[in-house]
């Protein structure tokens, strides 16, 4: 595993603290540096909150500890098992405020988890277990506006700190089947992480710390609207190593700026230009992800201009009939057109799939249970370019 350590903004709960941030406090107790990395290990690599229960440690620090707030900043507010075995969780916050996280089997998403089959040979994988990839919220809400997006509805409530990030992983690693295990992370959830940078970095670091979940940086995929000042700085902070998914979802400006206001900032041309900077390792691939919608971004003709893009970019295409939002217009085109758009990038050498949509029967997609409640009419005008909800 590739060690990575970006400057980080300080820690604001005890919860994200890193080894060594708690050996600061610790020996500031007048304890020894070392029980820093103990306390680090039972939060974030066995899953403990309770400072009765870390029986390493002396009472003194204990009683101490018991002080600090260390419980898991969130509950889960509801609980749902799919029959295709995915589970969705609504996770509600200390303030009150919901996010959602999906636990998914792999096998029936692969291609969530960005990392083709073909470059994972190198990865020692434990038999016995099943791998699971989670998905996770980075914000309540989103400010971002995307149309087809029931995150986007409701607009940004609040940014979620790393506490409540990693939060997400360390119960979704509770409530996994005994067999299973969390091998891949998506920040796909509610948010766009890259507006939430400073707490989005530390929790990749906290993720993939090597005393605590010791997720490998090939497992956790960043998925972005495209904010290309921040794609450069996870690019120089992480060296590459963080997996890039990107939301493009159409291929000229007028028709990606009606879906997605931030393309009016960081128009396509700029975003590709941005990918190209990305200092991805060898045998490492961009995502790229393309919700196909009737009528609007699935003709062959997109998929030339596509594969034109991506040309002299390492990546592959994930194609997702859309997933209708409630009072949205918007619709999936049906199994022959997603088939054709498929079949005609990769005539271009494009290595695309298609995402299955999971969880239908609980509404898996990411934003629709905790918008329960807060649905509103969706409004999309591509002819003046505008839109959002
Ligand atoms: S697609 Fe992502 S960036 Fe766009 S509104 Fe939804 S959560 Fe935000």
């Amino acid at each position: 595993m590739v060690a990575i350590r970006p400057t980080l903004a300080a820690p604001k709960t005890a919860l994200e603290r890193l080894p060594e941030e708690w050996a600061d406090v610790l020996v500031s107790w007048g304890e020894p540096k070392f029980r820093g990395i103990q306390v680090f290990r039972w939060i974030h690599q066995r899953g403990v909150f309770d400072p009765a229960q870390m029986t390493d440690l002396p009472k003194s620090l204990r009683e101490r500890l018991a002080k600090e707030d260390l419980a898991l900043p969130m509950e889960v507010a509801l609980f749902h098992r799919s029959s295709d075995g995915t589970r969705k969780m609504l996770l509600r916050l200390t303030d009150g405020k919901e996010v959602e996280s999906v636990l998914i089997p792999q096998g029936h998403v692969g291609d969530l988890a960005a990392v083709p089959d073909d470059e994972d040979a190198d990865v020692e994988e434990p038999r016995a277990r099943t791998p699971i990839s989670q998905c996770i919220s980075t914000q309540v809400g989103c400010a971002m506006g995307c149309v087809f997006c029931a995150s986007g509805v409701a607009g940004l409530k609040r940014h979620m700190n790393a506490g409540e990030i990693v939060s997400q992983v360390l119960l979704g690693r509770a409530r996994s089947d005994e067999h299973e295990r969390v091998r891949n992370v998506v920040f796909m959830g509610m948010g766009e992480p890259l507006h939430n940078y400073d707490a989005v970095a530390r929790a990749l670091v906290l993720l993939t710390h090597p005393e605590g979940l010791a997720l490998s940086t090939r497992r956790v995929t960043l998925s972005t609207s495209g904010l290309v000042p921040q794609i450069d700085r996870l690019g120089q902070d992480f060296g590459g190593q963080v997996q890039l998914a990107v939301s493009l979802h159409a291929v000229d400006n007028e028709k990606r700026s009606a879906l997605m206001p931030i393309n009016r900032k960081h128009p396509i041309e700029e975003l590709m230009e941005a990918l190209r900077r990305y200092p991805l390792p060898k045998r490492r691939r961009i995502t790229i992800e393309y919700t196909l919608i009737a009528g609007k971004n699935d003709e062959l003709r997109d998929a030339d201009t596509l594969s034109k893009l991506l040309r002299g970019i390492p990546v592959k295409v994930n194609l997702i009939p859309m997933n209708p939002v409630d009072g949205s217009p918007l619709a999936a085109p049906d199994y022959s057109g997603v088939d054709a758009f498929q079949e005609r990038l990769r005539s271009h050498g494009v290595a695309a799939f298609v995402r299955r949509t999971r969880g239908d029967d609980i509404a898996a997609a990411c934003g629709q249970l905790a918008l329960h409640g807060e649905k509103r009419r969706l409004r999309v005008d591509y002819s003046a370019g505008g839109g959002g909800s």
